[in-house]
């Protein structure tokens, strides 16, 4: 792996922090972090800047070195975040663009990257998390489309999104694994229901899906029929492996200002808490240099590999663990949560348990990293 940049890098680099000195200024103010079709505009607004000047199509097929560098620049200058085009940009896109067809790839990707179309995630069900592979809502071939049946649970962005990366069970009768299908489905579809989850913060960020018999056409398919175990392993590779990557480098730029508000309010005295603010900086420190691996893996090979779950599993703790300090740096103030950092810190909570929970991802370092037996089942 040499990451080190080439002087193309290094110019591509000096030309984006000239455009981003350029347009963040002029940016309109950031939307009530509540306030998700606002949040939808605002995202989808930025991402068709990035469009417009050449930068929205980094994450997909640039040079990994020229990715890392479009994340830590746009971070040093404060840009903003992925937000709602995080499933379509980070991990749906991606799938399809490693597994669907040309007229998929053609259907679907450009949308996302000007900023068109959002995207969500319907994976998870009621009574399958962890144990994904048990799902059960059900697709049946009625001629050119599947009839689709069932309820989704913590579908994030769900209200403001326009397609839906669905896992259907297209087979009942095969192996769990063997009978599961991944769809695009168009979230006006008649048949879909979407009831709003509220969660701690306050935010209704993700949703209850129910579908009754919802038509997609049988076109919308990723993959083969009942090959969707498969493709939900790249969408996860992606999900787990890269997709937060972006997150830690505004994580670190977090942990600077927390420093600094330590160092301001006294604080900083606190040797037990110095420690912990230096235990954090080296801890993302090394989670960049896994983004580095991961992020480099994924150039070579097309897809992230399953060292994904290692960096998963360290950063959903660690973020926990830098707003845990932050509330330390403010004392009584932390529990004012119009505070920076309070929201952050409340849904830091759910890190350790989205996108596939820390158990799991320990499973998967022991049995497939480390070689350990599998677990009982
Ligand atoms: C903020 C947030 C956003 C999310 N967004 C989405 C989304 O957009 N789309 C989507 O589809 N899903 C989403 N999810 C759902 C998430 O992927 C699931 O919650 C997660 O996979 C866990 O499943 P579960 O909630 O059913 O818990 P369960 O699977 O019931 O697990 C309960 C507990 O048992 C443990 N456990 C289960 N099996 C094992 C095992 N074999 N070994 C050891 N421990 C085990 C788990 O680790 C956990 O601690 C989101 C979740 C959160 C918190």
């Amino acid at each position: 792996m040499d990451l080190a940049s080439t002087p193309e890098e290094e110019e591509f680099r000096a030309r984006l922090t000239e455009w981003l000195a350029g347009v963040l200024p002029a940016l309109p103010p950031r939307p009530d972090p509540l306030d998700w079709p606002g949040r939808r505009a605002y995202d989808t607004g930025w991402q068709r800047r990035l469009y417009d000047a050449g930068y929205a199509q980094v994450h997909w097929d640039a040079s990994p070195a020229r990715r890392l560098i479009f994340l830590e620049e746009t971070e040093r200058a404060g840009a903003p975040y992925v937000g709602a085009n995080f499933v379509g940009l980070l991990h749906a896109g991606p799938t399809i663009a490693a597994e669907g067809t040309a007229g998929q790839r053609d259907r679907w990707l450009e949308p996302v990257l000007r900023g068109d179309e959002v995207w969500c995630q319907g994976f998870s069900e009621p009574d399958a998390g962890s144990d994904l592979a048990s799902l059960r809502t059900r697709a049946v071939r009625d001629g050119d489309a599947y009839v689709v049946t069932g309820a989704k649970i913590w579908t994030s962005h769900a209200e403001i999104a326009d397609w839906c990366e669905l896992l259907v069970r297209t087979d009942p009768d095969a192996p769990p694994h063997r009978g599961i299908s991944w769809l695009a489905m168009p979230m006006d579809a008649p048949g879909i229901t979407v009831r709003p989850l509220r969660t701690l913060a306050g935010s209704a960020e993700f949703a209850q899906l129910f579908l009754d018999g919802v038509r997609v056409p049988v076109a919308n398919r990723v993959g083969a029929e009942n090959d969707g175990w498969r493709v939900t392993m790249v969408t996860l590779s992606y999900e787990r492996g890269t997709a937060f990557v972006g997150e830690v480098v505004a994580c670190r730029r977090t942990l600077a200002e927390v420093a600094r508000e330590s160092r301001k309010n006294g604080s900083w005295d606190d040797p037990v808490l110095r420690r912990r603010l230096g235990a954090l900086h080296a801890e993302f420190t090394a989670l960049w240099r896994l983004i580095q691996w991961n992020v480099s893996e994924a150039g070579a090979t097309g897809v992230p590999g399953v060292g994904g779950s290692v960096f998963k599993l360290r950063y959903s703790h660690a973020r926990q663990d830098l707003y845990e300090a932050a509330a330390a740096v403010l004392g009584p103030d932390a529990l004012d949560l119009d505070r920076p950092w309070s929201l952050d810190r409340l849904s830091s909570l759910s890190y350790t348990i989205a996108a596939g929970t820390s158990q799991i991802q320990r499973n998967i370092v022991a049995e497939r990293i480390l070689g350990l037996p599998k677990e009982p089942r």
